[in-house]
Parts: C-alpha cells; sequence; structure tokens
C-alpha cells in the first residue's frame, strides 16, 4: 500500500516481494525504473529493524521491517539494472522455514518524496587517518558489514557526533582513492568512505573529529546532494574551478570523466589555495596532467610567498576569461564550482557576465 503522498509527477509504484530457501531469504524490490544501479539503494541491517531506501528520482521507497527470524550480519545487494530490480539476499542463522517476513516498521512501503525521509545515520569506525597537509588529513572510515551504501559522485554525507552531551552535525563530501592509486592498492570493494578533512583548530566539530582514535566510532548518514551523472551527456570541456577543501567534490568527478565520457575533449582544474602548503595532493594532480594530456591543472595563491612565480590572487574575471578557454567554438561545457561561499557567489557571478548558462554551472552549496 503507498502512502498519500504520492502525486502526479511521482513515479509508478514500486512493490516488493520475498521468497526463501533452507538457508535464504531473498526481498525483491520492483522498482518500475530503468536508470536504477548500485548507488539508488541503502540498506541497514540492525537487531530489531531492517531497512532498505531505494532513491528513484526525488522519492525514496521504503521497506521497513521487523524480521520475524534471526539472519546473519552480511547480505548481498544485486542490481538488475535493465529491469530495474534490486535483490537483497539475506543469510537464515537458522534453517527454519519463515512464516512471514515481519512485521512492518515506519514508512514501511511507502513511497516518499526524498527530503521528507531524514537523515539517516549507521556507525562507521576509523581505519586510518594520514596527513595531506598541514591542517588536511584523510580519514577512511569503514561502514558496518550490515550496511550497503555508496555515496553518489557529487554528494556529500553527514558526520555525527557528541560533543560535551550535544549532537553535532557536520557535512562532508567522500574521495576517491583515484589519484592514490600508484601508492595503494586500489580498494575493490565498497566498505570504505574517504574523507579530506581541514582540521580547523579553533573550530567546533574538526578538532574533535581529529582525537578520534583508529577504531572508534563516529555516525555516517544516507547520501544528499543534487549533482546529476547526465550533467556529463555528451560532455567535451569539463572546467573545475576549486577553492581549498572545496576540491573534494572535483575527485570523483575528475575521476569519472577521465574514464567514462567518450566524447571528453578536457578537463580543466583552476585550484585556489592561500598558500603552497595548502594545495592538497599537488604531486598527484600534476602527475596525472602529466599522464593524461586532456588534463591541465594551474594552482593559484592569494597569499603566496615571494618565491612563487605562477598565477596568484583571488577568483577574478582576467583569471576566468583565460581559463575557460572552449576547445571547439560550440563545444557542450559543464563548469563545477566549489569552495568557502563569497568564492563560489562570486564565481557564479562572474560566470554568469562570461554568458555562460544556468545549465552549464553546477555549483556545490550547502
Ligand atoms: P567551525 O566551528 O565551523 O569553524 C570553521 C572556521 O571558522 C574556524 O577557523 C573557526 O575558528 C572559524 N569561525 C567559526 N565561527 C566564526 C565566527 N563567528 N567568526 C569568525 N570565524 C569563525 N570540509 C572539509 O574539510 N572536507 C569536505 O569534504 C567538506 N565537504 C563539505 C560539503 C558540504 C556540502 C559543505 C556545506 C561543507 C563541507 N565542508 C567540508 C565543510 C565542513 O562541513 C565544516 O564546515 C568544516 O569542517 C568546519 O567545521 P568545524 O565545526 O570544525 O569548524
Ligand atoms: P581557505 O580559507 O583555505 O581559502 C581557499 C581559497 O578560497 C583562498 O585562497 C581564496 O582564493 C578563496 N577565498 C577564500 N575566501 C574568499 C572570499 N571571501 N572571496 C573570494 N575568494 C575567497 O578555504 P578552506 O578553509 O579550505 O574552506 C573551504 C570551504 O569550502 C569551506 O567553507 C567549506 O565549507 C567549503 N566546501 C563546500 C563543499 C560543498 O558545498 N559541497 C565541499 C567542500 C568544501
Amino acid at each position: 500500500q503507498v502512502t498519500d503522498t504520492l502525486t502526479k509527477e511521482s513515479p509508478g509504484s514500486p512493490s516488493y516481494d520475498w521468497f526463501q530457501t533452507d538457508s535464504l531469504v531473498t526481498l525483491v524490490i520492483y522498482t518500475k525504473q530503468k536508470d536504477i544501479n548500485s548507488d539508488s539503494v541503502i540498506v541497514d541491517h540492525q537487531v530489531d529493524s531492517f531497512r532498505a531506501e531505494t532513491i528513484i528520482k526525488d522519492y525514496s521507497y521504503i521497506i521497513h521491517i521487523g524480521l520475524s527470524h534471526e539472519i546473519q550480519e552480511d547480505f548481498s545487494v544485486r542490481v538488475i539494472e535493465n529491469v530495474g530490480k534490486i535483490e537483497i539476499v539475506l543469510k537464515k542463522k537458522e534453517n527454519t522455514s519463515w512464516k512471514r517476513l515481519g512485521h512492518p516498521l515506519e514508512n514501511h512501503n511507502s513511497l516518499i518524496p526524498k527530503k521528507d525521509t531524514g537523515l539517516n545515520y549507521r556507525k562507521c569506525q576509523l581505519i586510518s587517518k594520514e596527513c595531506v597537509t598541514h591542517d588536511t588529513k584523510l580519514f577512511c572510515l569503514m561502514l558496518p558489514p550490515s550496511t550497503h551504501l555508496q555515496v553518489p559522485i557529487g554528494q556529500h554525507v553527514y558526520l555525527k557526533l557528541t560533543i560535551t552531551g550535544t549532537e553535532i552535525v557536520k557535512p562532508y563530501t567522500p574521495v576517491s582513492d583515484f589519484l592514490l592509486s600508484e601508492l595503494k592498492e586500489p580498494v575493490l570493494n565498497n566498505k570504505y568512505i574517504y574523507l579530506l578533512i581541514k582540521i580547523y583548530a579553533a573550530g567546533l566539530f574538526t578538532p574533535e573529529l581529529d582525537h578520534l582514535q583508529i577504531g572508534d566510532f563516529v555516525s555516517v548518514s544516507n547520501p544528499e546532494g543534487n549533482f546529476k551523472i547526465s550533467q556529463f551527456q555528451e560532455l567535451e570541456d569539463l572546467f573545475l574551478l576549486a577553492a581549498g577543501t572545496g576540491f573534494t567534490p572535483m575527485v570523483k568527478i575528475l575521476n569519472y570523466a577521465l574514464t567514462n565520457i567518450p566524447s571528453l575533449r578536457k578537463v580543466k582544474l583552476m585550484f585556489f589555495n592561500k598558500t603552497e602548503d595548502d594545495i592538497i595532493w599537488r604531486s598527484q594532480l600534476e602527475k596525472l596532467a602529466f599522464k593524461d594530456k586532456r588534463f591541465q591543472v594551474e594552482f593559484v595563491l592569494s597569499a603566496p610567498t615571494s618565491e612563487w612565480n605562477s598565477k596568484q590572487g583571488h577568483i577574478s574575471p582576467g583569471l576566468l576569461s583565460e581559463f575557460l578557454k572552449r576547445s571547439l567554438d560550440r563545444s557542450k561545457v559543464l563548469i563545477c564550482i566549489c569552495g568557502p561561499t563569497p568564492f563560489t557567489e562570486q564565481g557564479i557571478r562572474l560566470l554568469q557576465d562570461l554568458n555562460f548558462s544556468k545549465d552549464e554551472i553546477h555549483s556545490f552549496t550547502a
């Protein structure tokens, strides 16, 4: 049964079914949509509840059940993309026959606007923490085995910690480790979330995060954000304008663009920082530019030392008009911009002055 929150614009009603063998219970979700992939479904199993949230356009289809019998911690999720079917295979703890799947919990079997689903959290373990610059660290968090969650490109998660009795929540954008792959074995499964986080000595949240020990836990929310992969369709020129940790959404975008867009001619990153010491993954970016001729990177410093003989200053019409040269007269462009709010706001104004349309600009904001 579908709740009354359905509107005319909402997708066709999804449904679910289940069946069992001696040792397994398979839950099947029929989304009735074709553009469903492994990012579209988030599954959490806790002692007394099983919850699967499937994102279908701007809606969430929720399965939320108190299971009738115990299951093992891990499960598998398979998405059959061309028919929009999701299979979640649970392992029974005991090989008995289940008469029913369980009892419905909040919002079970309902399709509700995504904005109304609330942030759902699970505890993730800190696996490693490495210095990247003098104040920025790469945190690796491990999802529990009882969670299936992948953060889509351009989306962020919220981290939650209790600080002196109050729950504090801040957003962070996961990065991929592709720029590090020369140093490390690539991680093949999706159990890890990498975050590049700047620690502000006088900040509320980041000093606490920095105090966590390896093995400690932090709560991580479902992903959010309005970047759509369809913005890459037929793309020829991709321009990335990043300031400070505003670089984080660009990491996955860069990786995706260079590996998945056949029409792509060039990708240019203009990376604004205060000083040379603040530049995140500088040598990795330079190596990538050397290796892949479609990619170029330019560093702009707002507070350089006298030795710096490249670009300097803040975002400006002069810097942008020189940087944003299309590879062909009418090439399809996308400009992504992210950084401190005044930087992003000023950047958008300058891009509009340069006659780029709204569809050609994606800004990352809260
Ligand atoms: P805050 O307490 O917010 O303070 C930040 C700085 O401002 C400190 O230097 C502090 O001294 C100063 N400050 C605080 N209050 C004042 C005041 N009233 N007047 C003057 N100065 C003040 N950050 C990352 O590092 N990595 C990411 O991947 C990332 N992703 C993000 C994604 C999104 C969608 C958004 C919106 C933000 C993202 N951020 C990211 C920023 C992050 O959410 C936090 O804002 C950041 O970590 C600061 O948190 P904090 O509580 O430690 O600092
Ligand atoms: P920072 O203070 O080190 O500044 C980096 C550069 O930003 C400066 O060198 C300068 O070129 C530019 N800049 C800073 N203030 C400016 C201003 N007032 N006007 C014009 N340009 C300005 O940056 P940081 O401490 O790394 O902060 C990064 C910011 O990016 C944070 O505010 C964070 O919230 C934001 N961020 C947002 C997202 C998102 O929305 N998705 C993701 C990651 C980071």
